[in-house]
């Protein structure tokens, strides 16, 4: 049996497969079981913060599988500590906690928040989501969830979300009460259809948190970790969050998330209260490392300014409505489907995502001018030929 048959024989078949089977890559670009190669303008979904085996980020990772993988978190380690000390001192916060993906990075987020809360009134849990909203895939990230599709099969759900319309103060207003303890969201929705959250709702949230003892929480899975411009979204908002979560591109291609938590609750989980066998697993901390070690400022300015050059070559396609995200997190409004632009990109050797009905790009931060052009060069080809 191939590749495809076993794993369509054997793999439970929750994802709709493309029909491509990937074996290697260098860079941005991806190669296939035929010897087909691919720019890859999806970083496996904002995962591959410096494309495949990136040579600096593999040293660093080997170099620590040939130290020590696993401890359990009976015993302290370098990776984990220097890791925490790095993500604190880059973005102000005060502590952290590590985990292996973006629920269970969210799932902390919402612990710590309800923690927050019932610490000071048994009632006070509610936590105010958005609506169109992606938060994960366990029960109580699916209940976070502001999507009613997530919302079927599955029942009984975790009690105490409600949904506020993303940009809507008003709505947010309503919902807003003592017994809420945390608003929680995507400053740029991602699996919704990158979709930015406004200033002055960002701006609004802040002073209804004020008025009502709610925690900020972000969900940066998706925007974190350069993606954006900035090492975290929340910096182009001026916002400060109290908890902020993330993972995907946080460790390069190995699977970590973090909960970060400010001064104001950095001692609101204690001693018990929450754990994690592989969470600050040596080798992922030592990837993560290296990733946030290397998105400074110099680094984050090429991918603003990158970004903005593939910005103005997309807005220039014939068929593109409009083109909406921030730096290298991208959704394009095209006039044809965005499936049938994604499975012609593939054929001609491109990899895009979409999101919702739009055509979405999440490409490797350090794609080169070159592998840029081509893609872009592709996708330009297969919209104008629809
Ligand atoms: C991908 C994603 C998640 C879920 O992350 P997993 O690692 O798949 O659990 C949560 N929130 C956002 C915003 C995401 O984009």
């Amino acid at each position: 049996m191939n590749i495809k048959e076993k794993d369509r024989n054997y793999v439970m078949p929750t994802y709709g497969r493309l029909d491509v089977a990937l074996v290697s890559g260098s860079g941005s670009t991806m190669t296939d079981a035929d010897g087909k190669e691919y720019i890859d303008f999806g970083s496996g979904i904002a995962v591959n913060t410096f494309g495949a085996c990136d040579k600096e980020w593999v040293e660093a990772v080997t170099a620590q599988l040939n130290t020590l993988q696993h401890t359990s978190n009976y015993y302290y380690t370098k990776p984990c500590s220097d890791l925490a000390e790095l993500l604190c001192t880059r973005t102000g916060m005060s502590k952290v906690f590590f985990s292996n993906s973006g629920a269970e990075a969210n799932e902390c987020a919402i612990k710590g928040a309800r923690k927050y809360g019932t610490d000071k009134n048994p009632q006070k849990n509610i936590i105010i989501t958005l609506k169109n909203s992606f938060h994960g895939r366990t029960i109580t990230t699916l209940s976070a969830t502001g999507q009613d599709v997530f919302h079927t099969s599955f029942t009984p759900f975790t009690e105490g979300f409600v949904y506020a319309e993303a940009n809507n103060i008003k709505d947010l207003k309503a919902l807003a009460n003592p017994n809420c303890c945390a608003i929680m969201f995507e400053l740029i929705q991602g699996e919704g259809g990158v979709l930015p959250l406004t200033q002055e709702f960002v701006d609004a949230a802040v002073e209804i948190a004020k008025e009502n003892d709610m925690l900020i929480v972000v969900d940066e899975v998706q925007t974190g970790n350069g993606r954006t411009g900035k090492l975290y979204a929340h910096q182009h908002y001026g916002l400060k969050p109290d908890i902020f979560s993330t993972a995907k591109g946080l460790a390069g291609g190995l699977p970590m998330g973090a909960t970060l938590f400010s001064e104001k609750v950095k001692d609101v989980l204690t001693a018990g209260s929450h754990g994690s066998t592989f969470g600050g697993n040596p080798i992922a901390a030592a990837g993560a490392v290296n990733v946030i070690s290397r998105l400074d400022d110099a680094f984050l300015k090429t991918v603003e300014e990158n970004s903005l050059y593939l910005w103005s070559q997309l807005e220039k396609i014939k068929g593109v409505k409009s083109v909406c995200g921030k730096g290298y997190m991208i959704g394009i409004d095209t006039e044809a489907d965005a499936k049938v632009i994604l499975k012609k990109c593939l054929e001609k050797g491109l990899l895009v995502l979409t999101a919702k009905d739009k055509v979405r790009l999440l490409p490797p931060l350090n794609i080169t001018k070159a592998e840029l052009d081509k893609g872009i060069a592709i996708l330009k080809s297969v919209i104008e030929s629809l």
